[in-house]
């Protein structure tokens, strides 16, 4: 596994396991298999509902506790302070541990500067390992380091070889923040998987497209946490350390960047409305 250093000097590994849309049911045994594999970071959220299993699988493992990177999610309806506290210490309890390696403002909606303070408050009594912030775009994240203690380490966006975020990557570079790619291959969308120009390449360094896909975003010192529920699938998607590609197939690749989103725009205010409408009627399992 290959490892990135957080501007707090923790360690990251560049390649993880997501838990989004892998139900309670399957979670269990996703995560000890991607565990057995050799994945070494899992992303869950408050809001994925399986932090109780994800913590289940890690128990299960055999993997020690400290090999482990474990990032979660603060969901909008627990922003704010007050409400934000104590939805770390419900994760912690949901994932049978009594530190989380990452934690993340899911959403940049709500009163996440609140949110954000309770993070700093949790990381300083050593309950959280590293925090950061998820789909915030450049107007907000600059917006927030300017006014944050504990700079944030990551922020987990949109990125793919469609959506490339080459704008908001400078401007985390810029404030040391760690790029990290939710949706790698866009969850499927826009026929990823049977993309022409993916599987050129992917022919030539005898890989799959997805291969492909992820070792285009890793060479950008992107972190990539790609979903499977299928176990050859899972090792497929680890198997990327062994080849490169070349400067030129890069550029191709740099081509297909259309700089708009697979799935919406968190700018849209009907979005905003659904998100708060979703905030409203999902009940967590404490
Ligand atoms: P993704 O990883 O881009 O795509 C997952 C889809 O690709 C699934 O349908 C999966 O099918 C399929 N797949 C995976 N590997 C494959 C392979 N080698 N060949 C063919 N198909 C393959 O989508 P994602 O789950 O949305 O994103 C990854 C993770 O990012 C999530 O699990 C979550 O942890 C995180 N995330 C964060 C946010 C956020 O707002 N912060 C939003 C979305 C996701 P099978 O499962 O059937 O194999």
């Amino acid at each position: 596994m290959k490892y990135i250093t957080l501007n707090n000097g923790v360690k990251m590994p560049k390649l993880g396991y997501g838990v989004y849309q892998v139900t309670p049911e399957e979670c269990v045994r996703c995560v000890e298999d991607a565990l057995r594999v050799g994945y070494r970071l899992i992303d869950t959220a408050q809001s994925y509902d399986n932090e109780y299993e994800v913590g289940k699988a890690i128990q299960q493992s055999g993997v020690p506790r400290q090999h482990i990177f474990l990032t979660t999610k603060i969901w909008m309806a627990n922003s704010g302070y007050e409400k934000a506290c104590q939805s770390i210490d419900d994760s912690l309890r949901r994932l049978q541990t009594d530190y989380i390696d990452l934690m993340l403002i899911h959403q940049p909606f709500g009163d996440y500067y609140g949110t954000y303070r309770a993070m700093e408050d949790a990381y300083k009594a050593g309950k959280l390992r590293a925090i950061g912030v998820s789909n915030f775009f450049g107007d907000r994240l600059v917006d927030l380091c300017h006014t944050v203690e504990v700079m944030p380490a990551v922020d987990q966006v949109e990125t793919h070889i469609f959506h490339q975020q080459q704008q908001l990557s400078t401007i985390m570079k810029r404030y040391g923040v760690v790029h990290e790619a939710w949706g790698p291959f866009a969850e499927g969308r826009k026929n990823f998987f049977i993309n022409p120009a993916l599987q050129k390449i992917a022919t030539v360094h005898h890989k799959t497209t997805a291969q492909i896909a992820l070792r285009f975003l890793l060479q950008k010192d992107i972190v990539v946490i790609p979903k499977s529920v299928h176990c050859e699938r899972m090792i497929q998607n680890l198997d990327v350390f062994d080849f490169s590609l070349t400067a030129e197939e890069m550029q191709r690749l740099k081509r297909f960047d259309s700089d708009d989103s697979a799935f919406f725009s968190h700018y849209d205010p009907d979005m905003v409305e659904s998100f708060y409408r979703l905030s409203e009627v999902r009940n967590l399992r404490i």
